[in-house]
């Protein structure tokens, strides 16, 4: 079998397409549900929107924070109701190719958030869950990085390790009070009589972006046309493998099948000359071979060394001999002269 190559290639290129056919269609179904999602203008009337029409709605607003917000860790001025901190290491690593290359590793990330809102003239729409959103984007408010001062000895260890630090990245991302975000979600009325928006029930995906509505829409696009074509790109070439090992094996069977017809054609010419050469009628018996009694003993048949059978007969005789019952282990052409 020489097609493990080909077959390989073929299932990382069908895991590939799998990937790729996957987030196309999440994204030609994410732009299809935002294009025909509701879109609530200002002061709309939640209590005129049907069923239908509530599962799926987009609001913009400005952020505010009910209640207390959230001041930035190294810029107090600045306040928001979602901060997302992270803490990166990089380093250079050598990778599998012995060359060194950047790594970034997350160390660790925390969120703090307090409840908020989306306001625009009157009304108010307070804004659930906002980590179970599909797109949450927030600004990045602080970056710091500090270089690792490596000793010498530091630097033979990490040369030895194939790893060796450069530095920790802190980054503080804030969603900033006051900044105009669109959410895209299903919209009801709370037990408390507030008007809120959450992820939708209907497994739809859950925006808050500061993306207005178009440029949203655009993304999506975007995104769905290129893996359109990473499908297609995949796809084509999964047909292509597919062809090549197909052709190969019909190659192989064509080859083996041409083979066969020959072994059996030079057979039936071998026992036809045998067949020719064999002068039957002045053979005394025990001259004859001991199954058909007809044609001359041709075979010695080894460990046991008896000449007994013709050599038409010894392709049926595969186990035992005939005369002493011992197990065959090889049979050879007989000569007697
Ligand atoms: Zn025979
Ligand atoms: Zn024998």
């Amino acid at each position: 079998m020489d097609n493990w190559g080909e077959l390989i290639a073929l299932g990382i290129d069908t895991i590939i397409f799998g990937i790729c056919s996957r987030f196309y269609l999440k994204y030609s179904y994410s732009l299809n549900l935002v294009e025909r999602a509701q879109r609530l203008g200002i002061n709309p009337d939640i209590s005129n929107l049907s069923e239908e029409e509530r599962n799926y709605v987009i609001y913009q607003g400005d952020v505010k924070a009910i209640g207390k917000p959230i001041k930035g860790l190294n810029t107090p001025d600045i306040t928001g109701v979602v901060q997302r901190l992270t803490i990166r290491e990089h380093a250079i690593a050598r990778n599998a190719s012995g060359f060194w290359a950047d790594q970034k590793n997350t160390i660790q990330e925390t969120y703090n958030l307090v409840p908020f809102m989306l306001k625009r003239g009157e009304m108010i729409i307070h804004i659930l869950d906002p980590l179970g959103a599909d797109i949450l984007d927030l600004d990045t408010v602080h970056n710091k990085f500090d270089n690792s001062s490596l000793s010498v000895m530091d630097h033979v260890v990490g040369f030895f390790n194939g790893v060796r630090q450069r530095g920790i990245e802190t980054t503080e991302e804030l969603l900033k009070e006051g900044s105009v975000i669109t959410a895209i979600g299903e919209v009801s009325k709370g037990l408390d009589g507030n008007i809120q928006l959450s992820p939708p029930s209907q497994g739809y995906p859950y925006f808050i972006t500061s993306m207005p509505v178009s440029s949203l829409l655009r993304k999506l696009e975007e995104q769905k046309t290129t893996y359109r074509w990473l499908t297609y790109l995949f796809g084509g070439i999964g047909i292509a493998l597919a062809v090549i090992i197909t052709r190969r094996l019909w190659l192989e069977r064509q080859a083996k099948l041409r083979d066969e017809e020959l072994k059996k054609k030079l057979e039936a010419t071998r026992k036809e000359r045998r067949q020719n050469a064999r002068s039957g009628e002045n053979l005394s018996e025990n001259e004859r071979c001991v199954v058909c009694r007809e044609n001359p003993k041709e075979i010695i048949i080894l460990e046991c060394g008896h000449v007994c059978i013709c050599e038409d007969c010894s392709e049926g005789i595969t186990k035992d001999c005939p005369v002493c019952r011992s197990p065959i282990t090889n049979k050879a052409a007989a000569f007697i002269s």
